[in-house]
């Protein structure tokens, strides 16, 4: 059967989408989960029955509230030492008193990544672990439909009201009797988002008729987008914050009648923030959150201040699900805060303690078919004993020491038993469903040796080739090898222990999917037939294989395939940038010696290669002069590279062609202590944070406007006027947006004056990006449309390339500006001095341009992680939250060290191009084209022999 390539590849791409798909559903592991909540369910006993028959608990119900009235305080992206730290002393002066001296007990609540705002939400309502896969469906956040604190506290009665982020209006769309969203998007508003949640706050506090009130603050969150966790605005929102606390404190206080019950004051954070002020991965800075109760119900604080205890935001769903005296949701890992409740007495703590490991011990059940074996659950059964023993010592009246040493010993059983089902819960979290993700990736491997084995024959002349099929022996094969696959998925989802996606898949797929592997699998072996037959055919006319690689080939070659490597390895992708730092400086180095061997040893060593080579451009530059016309643009490069080329002995050109490459090296040093990146050494100090605190402002403005003027310089040659001049505009319009929202100053203005959001300033230079961006596009398609004149296109090939230049210089932050200095300055080198006279191929020049535009990536301080993605981008200049400019702005800006570096490489190219083949006006054409065609054959012949 013959197959047109295209047909073949599209096949290959579905299946390839098939294995992948596969394989993530098998990566992204399920959370726990209990039977849904519609189904009834067995109440648990309060107090387990003590042994021995006749004496039954009087307690079988859930116990009642311990608090009244519940506020929870949740400020977004509050970090441990905001609380604890010395910031918190000094902005947060009333919440430092009430840690250290008031009733209270406070707590670092460690949250799970992914570090983002819903799966942080989800975990503290319903105690549960949410799975990777949320993040995903973090901005369209659907209702939750496991059972929570929320859904349990309405059900039982209680009245709900919320103000703040709206994500909790999405996830509990029927929950509250009164609440307010408003919107997280618009990351740079820091005060309205607050002032809308505290308008409400006093008409709330004064009126009744609410049992619990929800306030989720998303200012500091912003402030830590924008600005980062050192900003000068971070001190005056914590105050902010303090004040609130003060007021709901001191309202909660007034209400406690002598004979009601007390009232409880719940401050957390769903995560922290990261050195650069974003969150999402696991640092330290974002796991940490501080966890405050506060309540006249406890006991007044009195000696030194210790260390707040650790514990895992899940907990706060269980304890706050037994101080409101409701059932404790049921795919909740998290274990009861002993403290909150360590002033009731010892029958009533052990009561909470067996409530909280029972509903532990039956989601163990339902979730590991061997639950029985599981040391928490062994752990839990000896404790339930024990306690039953307590009781029954209890009952008989026995109120000695005896039992308030044997209380203890229960309670610290119960204790155990807990922190183990917590951490086997966990872990189920983190297992993968490795079945699905096996077949996933034989699917995946199997494509990927098909094309390995068959593009050789797609790319020759026809594009169509023979799609190997069926010699009887290989349908028998295939058969069999249906047949064994059938049997081996039969086992393996009959024997497996835990849950499997791809068994749970009907049969009938199950089959069809086994079948693909099989066919794939012949289809290899037969294509492989092919080529053994084919090779055995004597070859006629041996390759001349006198290769001669260069040293850069190698690198280049042995760098793919050891970056490819390097991939299967978990922290080789935490810290990917060291492979690129490695590998560019490796490739400056290969390319110094190329430039030395090129300038020294060629003279002598091959007079006849460079004499060809001199001849060549020789006539190409007379090809040059039977043209008169001046090429503003192209002139400068095209006969930059002649002449460099040609005369490439002599002249200064030599000297900085040998010094670029160290320039380049340090260049690259420069850059690299500007942003820390990656995982494991993320937090070490960097100058990047050196500029950015706030005691520094006058030399970032310096270093801003000076990176501005030499964008300007390095972009400018290349420009028509018009863009020249729209270019200047656009960047001193980059530096007043900068100044308009605080991140820098103007030389004449002192103190900092009050912060816009420099709405107008950003489009002002908008209007320029468009300008330019437009201007180049004409011209391209001008010279696609009308005329041949292929200087046009390279004019217009550039502009596009500064308008993005601009557009990259207005979203990176102040302190990021010298990463695009460089990178232009780099191009600028390369193409020059080192491209240009070394005369690299295309493949060559690719994939150079691929690895400098990965280093630029991380130079930016980007990461694998989604904690480094800068969302402050998707505002520049927009008013409030448009999503698909958003989005494009932001991922521009996180891409934009690869995006330039890609469109570079197209102006490069389109330059080589038309420098050689189509600039010349007709007349000299011909004699060019002879030349060109020499030159163009002699560099692949070099190349390839
Ligand atoms: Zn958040
Ligand atoms: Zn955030």
């Amino acid at each position: 059967m013959r197959l047109r390539s295209g047909v073949f590849a599209s096949s290959c791409l579905l299946v390839e989408a098939l294995g992948v798909a596969l394989f993530l559903r098998g990566f992204f592991p399920l959370p726990v989960r209990s039977l849904p909540r519609s189904e009834a369910r067995r109440d648990p006993p309060a107090e387990p029955a003590p042994p021995g028959s006749g004496m039954v608990s009087n307690w079988t119900k859930i116990p009642p509230p311990l608090f009244k009235k519940v506020v929870i305080v949740l400020i977004d992206a509050l970090r441990d030492d905001f609380v604890f730290g010395s910031k918190g002393k000094q902005f947060m002066p009333y919440t430092t008193q009430v840690i250290e001296k008031g009733t209270s007990h406070s707590f670092i609540a460690e949250a799970k990544p992914p570090t983002v705002t819903m799966p942080r939400i989800k975990a503290l309502t319903t105690g549960s672990i949410p799975g990777f896969i949320d993040v995903i469906v973090n901005l369209n956040s659907p209702a939750l439909l496991d059972d929570n604190l929320i859904w349990q506290a309405k059900t039982a009665g209680k009245r709900i009201i919320f103000y703040g982020d709206d994500t909790w209006v999405k996830l509990f769309p029927k929950h509250f009797v009164e609440y307010d969203g408003t919107t997280s998007f618009f990351v740079s508003d820091f005060t309205e988002v607050d002032d809308n949640v505290t308008r409400h706050l006093d008409r709330v506090l004064k009126r009744e008729d609410w049992d619990i009130l929800i306030l989720h603050y998303l200012g500091l969150d912003h402030i830590g987008h924008m600005t980062g966790p050192n900003s000068p605005l971070v001190g005056p929102k914590l105050h902010e914050m303090d004040n609130i606390l003060k007021k709901i404190h001191i309202s909660l206080l007034s209400k406690e009648g002598e004979s009601s019950l007390p009232n409880l004051l719940v401050v957390c954070g769903d995560h922290g923030m990261s050195e650069t002020g974003s969150h999402g991965g696991s640092s330290e800075g974002e796991v940490h959150t501080p966890l405050l109760f506060i309540s006249s119900a406890f006991e007044k604080r009195s000696g030194p201040l210790t260390q707040p205890k650790l514990v895992q935001q899940t907990d706060l769903a269980t304890t706050l699900a037994v101080g409101l005296g409701l059932p404790i949701s049921r795919n909740s890992v998290g274990n009861l805060i002993l403290p909150v409740v360590g002033d009731k007495t010892m029958r009533e703590q052990l009561r909470f303690l067996h409530l909280n490991g029972f509903q532990l011990s039956r989601l163990l059940q339902e979730n590991t078919p061997a639950y029985e074996k599981d040391p928490g659950y062994e752990h839990f059964k000896i404790a339930e004993k024990s306690h039953g023993n307590w009781i029954k010592l209890y009952l008989d009246g026995n109120n000695s020491e005896i039992l308030l040493n044997l209380g203890k010993k229960v309670l610290k059983q119960y204790l155990e038993a807990l922190k183990t089902l917590s951490s086997s819960l966990s872990k189920q979290v983190a297992q993968y469903d490795m079945y699905s993700m096996l077949v996933g990736t034989v699917i995946v491997l199997e494509v990927l040796f098909l094309l390995l084995l068959i593009t050789p024959k797609a790319l020759s002349s026809r594009a169509e080739f023979e799609v190997p099929l069926s010699p009887p022996l290989f349908s028998l094969l295939f058969y069999l090898m249906c047949l064994m696959l059938c049997a081996v998925h039969v086992i393996v989802c009959t024997s497996a222990e835990s849950l499997c996606y791809f068994c749970s898949m009907s049969w009938l797929t199950a089959v069809g999917v086994m079948v693909l592997i099989s066919a794939l699998m012949c289809g290899i072996l037969s294509a492989i037939g092919k080529i053994l037959e084919s090779s055995r055919v004597p070859v006629k006319n041996p390759v001349v294989s006198n290769s001669s690689w260069s040293e850069v080939d190698v690198l280049i070659l042995a760098g793919t395939i050891g970056h490819v490597l390097s991939l299967g390895a978990s922290s080789f992708i935490e810290e990917e940038h060291q492979t690129w730092y490695f590998l560019i400086n490796t490739l400056c180095l290969a390319l110094c010696q190329e430039l030395c061997r090129n300038y020294f040893l060629l003279k002598e060593g091959d007079p006849q290669h460079s004499i060809t080579l001199k001849q060549s451009f020789d006539n190409v530059k007379e090809a040059y002069e039977c043209k008169n016309i001046d090429i503003p643009a192209a002139g400068d490069s095209k006969l930059g590279k002649v002449t460099s080329s040609a005369e490439f002995i002599k002249g200064s050109d030599k000297w900085i062609s040998l010094a670029s490459p160290w320039i380049i090296l340090i260049c690259c040093r420069l850059l690299r202590s500007l942003n820390q990146t990656g995982v494991q050494w993320a937090h070490r100090p960097d100058f990047g944070h050196w500029l950015t605190s706030s005691e520094h402002k006058s030399e970032l403005s310096f270093l801003a406007a000076v990176s501005l003027v030499m964008i300007f310089i390095l972009v400018q040659r290349k420009c028509s006027l018009v863009s020249k001049i729209a270019m200047a505009l656009g960047l001193l319009g980059v530096y007043s947006y900068r100044a308009a929202i605080g991140n820098i100053i103007f030389p004449w203005q002192r103190d900092s004056k009050d912060i816009s959001k420099g709405i107008t300033e950003a489009r002002f230079v908008y209007v320029f990006v468009l300008g330019i961006v437009f201007t180049g596009t004409k011209d391209l398609l001008k010279s696609q449309v009308i005329s041949a004149d292929s200087s046009v296109k390279s004019i217009g090939l550039w502009e596009v390339y500064s308008g993005l230049v601009l557009l990259a210089a207005l979203l990176f932050r102040p302190h990021n500006l010298p990463v695009l200095v460089f990178c232009l300055l780099i191009q600028t080198m390369m193409t020059k001095y080192i491209w240009r006279p070394l005369k690299f191929d295309a493949a060559q020049i690719t994939i150079m341009h691929y690895w400098f535009g990965q280093a630029f990536f991380y130079f930016q301080g980007n990461s694998n992680g989604i904690a480094t993605v800068d969302v402050s981008a998707g505002f520049v200049g927009l008013d409030s939250y448009v999503e698909i400019p958003a989005i494009f702005l932001t991922a521009f800006a996180t891409y934009a060290g690869p995006l330039l570096w890609a469109i570079h490489l197209l102006c490069y190219l389109s330059s080589e191009v038309s420098s050689v083949l189509l600039l010349p006006s007709l007349n000299c054409a011909a004699a060019l084209y002879r030349e060109a065609a020499k030159i163009i054959l002699c560099r692949w012949v070099t190349v390839f022999c």
